[in-house]
């Protein structure tokens, strides 16, 4: 996600990486008849979920698409994957949404309508694990666990299918594309699939908690994104003197570190880093990013980015135009859980996987899409432990050694069908 270097590269500042790269609980435990209630449907899903013939599925569902990685907006091979299956289970389904996206339902067709959400796209990575189901595609690899993310969501489908008769409401399934390119599911919202939909549950995989633990957190948690690119065009002055567009440049770059170290509360987490400078001889252009964790800092950094800058290059009696990247770069705003639904999944993880599995997590300076679904629904985005060392499921997200402990995915399946079934079970 850097830009093109055309020209002499002067002064490369910061390489920031990207990873662009997911009520009072109602289930009453003061009365007997409602705490049945609850134990029979946990009962009913981890049964479901626990077959041996469900992880033998799911695991090969996930091989399948894992062996065949699609980047964004090129997922046709595993939509197809995802197509057969919801046929297979007779589940009903609106195909393409956003080019490769499925839409599945279950349920009664009336309100509640609850979604759940898995992202599909893989990435440009050589897969470095050496494994029967390698990926057989050279320079792509599901690094980030989408694979496995769709073979959860299916997983969650087949339960609520047997299921179905406990659904006072609707389940949207949501199987999305280009989730790292940031797109996704924006795309899929401007195709209206969160139509009638009142809350949202998303899940990531991640080998920063062990197999089975479950972390999210109220409020702010992911860290919205965006990128920058400035060009100061110099000139002559009126009396062929030239205006220097690197020391405006310059000026800039320095004007700008000091937005987050003398402007921003410092328990505000914020990023901004210029990261590349390329200058001609006219012109010099710059850009970065910018990292907040509340929508209000964040829309105020984007705001301060492009004061500073043009406010520095008027005094060095230059021209700059500041553009925050569109489709390319996207700007991902923060992800923010709803405390009512960051509760009703709380409770829903709890359920599958035991309250002392259940872990408070940090904010991230990593970025979703599924941030988009959350700016326009109330929604929780959790993550599901993956580490193991003995099955080698050790190494972080986007690591071409990422490597899955495969027993994790009926737990995941659970987690999706506990929360729909939570939801509308209780509407
Ligand atoms: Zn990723
Ligand atoms: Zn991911």
């Amino acid at each position: 996600m850097m830009y093109q270097n055309n020209h002499l590269i002067l002064i490369l500042l910061l390489l920031f990486l990207f990873h662009s790269t997911c009520l009072s609980f109602t289930f009453q435990h003061n009365n007997n008849e409602s705490s049945n209630q609850t134990s029979s449907l946990k009962n009913q899903i981890l049964e479901l979920a626990n077959t041996p013939n469900m992880l033998k599925w799911m695991k090969s569902i996930r091989r399948e698409i894992h062996e065949y990685p699609e980047l964004a907006y090129e997922e046709f091979k595993t939509s197809s994957v995802i197509r057969r299956e919801l046929d297979n289970l007779g589940v009903v389904y609106q195909w393409p949404v956003a080019k490769t996206g499925v839409v599945a339902k279950i349920g009664s067709g009336f309100p509640p309508f609850v979604a759940i959400r898995a992202d599909m796209d893989a990435l440009p990575i050589q897969e470095l694990v050496d494994w029967d189901h390698k990926s057989k595609v050279d320079g792509k690899m599901h690094a980030c666990a989408h694979d496995a993310h769709s073979a959860m969501l299916l997983g969650a489908a087949k339960i609520l299918q047997e299921m179905k008769n406990k659904l006072k409401g609707t389940v949207v399934l949501i199987f999305q594309p280009a989730e790292e390119r940031g797109v996704g599911a924006k795309d899929m919202i401007a195709e209206n699939v969160l139509e009638d939909v009142e809350a949202i549950f998303g899940l990531h995989l991640v080998t920063q908690y062990p197999l089975g633990v479950v972390a999210s957190r109220s409020g702010e948690f992911l860290a919205g994104c965006g990128s920058f690119k400035a060009k100061i065009n110099g000139g002559k002055g009126i009396h062929q003197r030239c205006f220097d567009p690197v020391l405006a440049a310059s000026a800039s770059v320095i004007s700008l570190q000091n937005i987050v170290s003398r402007e921003i509360d410092p328990l505000d987490s914020q990023v901004l880093s210029v990261a590349t400078v390329n200058a001609g001889s006219d012109s010099v252009t710059f850009g970065g990013t910018y990292r907040a964790f509340s929508k209000k800092s964040f829309n105020s950094l984007r705001k301060r980015i492009e004061e500073v800058i043009k406010g520095q290059v008027e005094v060095h009696r230059c021209a700059a135009e500041v553009e925050f990247f569109g489709r390319e770069h996207p700007t991902i705003p923060p992800t923010t859980n709803d405390d009512r639904i960051y509760k009703l999944a709380r409770q829903a993880s709890s359920m599958i996987v035991g309250e002392e599995n259940i872990k408070l997590a940090p904010t991230w300076t990593g970025s979703e899409d599924f941030a988009f679904y959350m700016d326009k629904v109330p929604g929780a985005y959790f993550l599901l432990g993956i580490e193991n060392e003995k099955s080698g499921s050790i190494y972080s997200g986007h690591s071409p050694h990422f490597f899955i402990d495969e027993d994790v995915l009926p737990i995941g399946a659970a987690i999706h069908a506990a929360f729909a079934l939570s939801y509308s079970t209780i509407s």
